[in-house]
């Protein structure tokens, strides 16, 4: 029997309408299940956001802080939920496990890679937006604090700047520098040089800090006008990109001064790198439009800690990390352009960094190191990644993810995997 061109139309219709009538039907299901599980009614107005609701979208892209995963290409979630309690956020793990739907969480969004709010290997996905859970109580007397996760960085300086004037967070030693490399114009013609800035913070005054430089990096040449006296609030407000003076409740307003389209990758160096390596990096720099790269000294405090007590490993021996970033600020430029320079610069700087493993900062999340294709992780993919940001440690927590997750409901591309079965 030949079909009549109506019913071909018909069939052509539910094919196109399929994803959302699947959609429609399994927010309904969720819905469900949510009144169904929580205890008192779920505050759905204020708490879910569907791709409907007209502020979906601002939702979605007010805790992207990388650009790049706010583009329309980029698979979007079915809704995102802001938890106003925990119960809320139990009701919504119990539902997505009982209905199998993928789960993303997000605090801050600084995800190098997006994964707390987007995700390519899983659909349907949804994400839980933690950005209303931002309570912070300071107890100075016994030293300690209680964060809820989606307050920032500032607001929680800001907190313990209201208690106390001589109390910060963390508790670093006296000096810190960090080094950033850029390139910058010389000239009307446009030839380029590169710049190096010494970005510091002392825990002391001018005078003792002029000693120690003088004593220990005599080749910068500090002087006293380079140095700011102030305190440690208005320290954080200055290191974040503010200018000197700007009020610190500006902490309390949430900006990002970084937000951008961007690419990073992260390396460490064991040994100081030759200067005719560096003249290399240089050349390297210049063939991007807007390269940084940023050296982060390691050592102090890191190193008296063994480098299994805790899962991050990069302990003695690590003289710095290297931060390679690429950005740019107009959704059209050449993305591929812009991966692509960062990934020669690695490549370039092989010789001069860590080996086996090639270590890698966790929280400059890279999915070029590997990453795990679906919800089956195997521990053979997951190694890849994972002896870069744990080294031994990776091991010790395949077994802990065994122990807490053995289902390995919360997964994303680089999540830990745990044992399969028949090694259990
Ligand atoms: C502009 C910028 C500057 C940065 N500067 C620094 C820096 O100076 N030093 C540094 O060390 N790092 C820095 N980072 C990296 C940043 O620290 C990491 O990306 C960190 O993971 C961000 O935490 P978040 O809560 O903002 O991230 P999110 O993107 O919200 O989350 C990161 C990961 O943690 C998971 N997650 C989030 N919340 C929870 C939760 N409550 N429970 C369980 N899992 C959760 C997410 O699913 C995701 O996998 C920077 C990042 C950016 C974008």
């Amino acid at each position: 029997m030949v079909p009549s061109s109506s019913s071909i139309l018909s069939i052509l219709l539910v094919l196109l309408l399929s994803p959302f009538i699947v959609s429609h039907a399994l927010q309904d299901r969720f819905l469900k299940c949510l009144s169904r599980t929580s205890e008192s009614s779920f505050p759905f107005s204020t708490v879910l956001y569907t791709p409907k609701n007209s502020s979906f979208s601002s939702v979605l892209q007010y805790s992207a802080q990388n650009l790049r995963f706010t583009l329309p290409s980029v698979p979007k979630p079915e809704f995102i939920f802001t938890p106003l309690q925990e119960s809320h956020i139990q009701a919504v793990v119990i539902c997505s496990k009982q209905l199998g739907i993928h789960l993303r969480v997000r605090s801050g969004g600084h995800d190098f890679e997006g994964l707390s709010y987007v995700s390519e290997i899983e659909s349907p996905f949804i994400v839980v937006d933690l950005v209303k859970l931002r309570s912070i109580s300071v107890d100075i007397e016994h030293n300690s604090a209680w964060v809820q996760t989606g307050a920032t960085n500032g607001e929680f300086y800001y907190r313990i700047s209201e208690k106390s004037n001589t109390h910060g967070f963390p508790a670093d030693e006296d000096l810190f520098i960090r080094v950033q490399i850029r390139t910058a114009n010389v000239s009307r013609q446009g030839r380029r040089t590169i710049t190096t800035s010494y970005n510091a913070m002392f825990l002391g005054d001018a005078n003792r800090l002029l000693q120690v430089m003088k004593h220990s990096f005599p080749e910068l040449g500090l002087t006293r006008q380079d140095c700011i006296e102030t305190n440690w609030i208005n320290s954080t407000v200055y290191m974040s990109g503010f200018a000197n003076n700007t009020p610190p409740e500006v902490l309390l307003q949430r900006i990002n001064m970084d937000r951008a389209y961007f690419k990073g990758k992260s390396d460490y160096a064991r040994k100081p790198i030759p200067e005719k390596a560096l003249e290399g990096l240089w050349e390297k720099l210049f063939e991007a439009e807007s390269p940084l790269v940023v050296f982060t000294p390691y050592g102090g405090m890191m190193n008296r800690i063994s480098e299994s007590q805790t899962p991050f490993p990069h302990r003695k021996g690590t003289k710095f990390m290297i931060l390679y970033w690429s950005s740019w600020q107009d959704a059209t430029e050449n993305v591929a352009e812009h991966i692509n320079w960062t990934r020669r610069v690695y490549s370039y700087m092989t010789p001069y960094v860590s080996k086996n493993p090639r270590e890698a900062y966790a929280n400059y999340r890279d999915l070029d190191l590997g990453m795990n294709r679906n919800s089956n992780a195997s521990l053979v993919e997951a190694s890849a990644f994972g002896t870069n940001y744990f080294k031994g440690n990776l091991y010790r927590l395949v077994h802990v993810k065994t122990k807490v997750d053995p289902d390995n409901f919360f997964r994303h591309e680089q999540s830990i995997p745990p044992l399969p079965l028949h090694m259990r």
